[in-house]
């Protein structure tokens, strides 16, 4: 069975040709600037081997259905695709960002699905309208395959409303749905099943703590192998200091800038999303040029990195609170899957929960689940690499057989 897994953004379309059979990724890429003048196609397929090959195509892509035909045409090129028809590919995945409180879980897309989406895209402007343009595009070129949607929020919505509500007017809840959501969803439930089947126990056997460091960054507490608290909120702009989100901050302060500095609604967004976090701080965003400045004696980047580790040992002590008992500590995505420094930072002077990395084995490189606590720690501290598009196959492939 071959899955087509699509993240349709404002501007790009990305995908990954699953073979599930084996499994496998047979083809891989991205069209991006799509709209703008100078558009680029990446496009990666199988060689012998297991190898990839990969091209480049420049040149204007007019709009999403011609970006998604392209990248059709490439699959499919007689000489070099991946596939021979179309109707090879039995589904096509998407992933979805924003499902409210409307979706728990994967659905296969209808019209009702279709209609609940739009009716969260206040809730995510910029990524839910982008999403559902991918999957009207993607049901007119793929008409015979079953279009199912994966949600970013929807592993979050087992969390209980004292950890989801505001302490704002209740109708705020009741008529706006203005609420915790969470993100990264599929990364958390990826890394923390992944740790299960790593350790060998049942996941709903497990409290996890799950820490998703990437260029956005989230944490997620899991109890009983569900999620029951996560660092995002209503946007993922809440939580961790990021690389280039502030994460949380008073929540006086938009009115301080706006009253004290001028600044519109606007600025304090394009402030806080674009302009803060390790960015805002110490001028760069990726976490590989922040280490290296501080390694070359940079305050502002060694500042920086305090309040990164600090945020996110701060929610460890949280969410170590809320569990009551701990299991498995996990680190994912970029920095947390390839930064020994952060990962040592994160769990400085914890010992007493429990947590204690091994220098030695924390240093270990490779690109598979790892263990890195001391031996015989109480808490298992885990790498383990993430994989959201492959999530998104497995969901889609479960969805529909079942
Ligand atoms: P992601 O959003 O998961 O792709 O993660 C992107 C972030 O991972 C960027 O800030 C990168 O600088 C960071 N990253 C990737 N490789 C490394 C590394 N070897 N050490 C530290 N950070 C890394």
């Amino acid at each position: 069975m071959k899955i087509l897994v699509i993240n349709t953004g404002s501007s790009s379309i990305k995908y990954e040709l699953f073979d599930m059979d084996h499994p496998r990724v047979l083809a891989s890429g991205a069209a991006e600037k799509i709209g703008e003048g100078a558009g680029i196609l990446t496009h990666r397929r199988i060689v012998t081997g297991g190898k990839f090959s990969k091209e480049v195509e420049k040149g204007p892509i007019a709009d999403h259905q011609a970006g998604l035909k392209r990248i059709v045409a490439l699959l499919m090129d007689p000489e070099h695709g991946v596939v021979r028809e179309k109707s090879e590919i039995s589904a096509v995945g998407h992933r979805v960002v924003h499902g409210g409180e409307a979706f728990h879980a994967t659905v296969i897309i209808d019209d009702k699905v279709m209609e609940a989406i739009r009716q969260n895209s206040h809730l995510a402007p910029l990524h839910n309208p982008a999403n559902l343009m991918g999957i009207e595009i993607s049901k007119a070129v793929f008409p015979n395959a079953i279009q199912v949607a994966v949600f970013d929020t929807a592993f979050h919505q087992s969390i209980p409303m004292k950890a989801f509500l505001y302490a704002i007017p209740f109708e705020m809840y009741e008529k706006e749905r203005i609420r915790r959501y969470g993100f990264h969803g599929t990364s958390h439930a990826y890394v923390a099943e992944k740790a299960a089947i790593f350790l060998d126990l049942p996941l709903k056997e497990l409290n996890l703590i799950t820490i998703h460091l990437g260029n956005g960054a989230s944490m997620a507490a899991l109890k009983n192998g569900k999620c029951v608290d996560t660092s995002m909120g209503m946007t993922p702009l809440a939580g961790l200091v990021m690389g280039s989100r502030s994460g949380d901050v008073d929540p006086a302060l938009p009115f301080f800038l706006a009253d004290h500095l001028g600044m519109s609604v606007k600025d304090i967004d394009r402030l806080l999303n674009e302009e803060s976090g390790l960015k805002g701080i110490c001028g760069t965003n990726d976490m590989r040029e922040v280490i290296a400045k501080m390694n070359s004696g940079d305050e502002r980047a060694k500042i920086a990195l305090e309040l990164y580790g600090y945020r996110v040992k701060k929610y460890i002590g949280a969410y170590f609170a809320v569990l009551g008992n701990l299991d498995v500590l996990v680190f994912t995505a970029g920095v947390g899957e390839n930064s020994p420094e952060i990962r040592e930072l994160c769990c400085e002077g914890l010992s007493r929960l429990g947590i204690e990395i091994d220098q030695r084995r924390n240093c270990n490189s490779g690109n598979e689940t790892k263990e890195i606590n001391v031996p015989g720690a109480e808490v298992k501290i885990l790498v383990v690499p993430t994989n959201e598009a492959l999530k998104i196959a497995q969901e889609t492939r479960k969805v529909i057989e079942s």
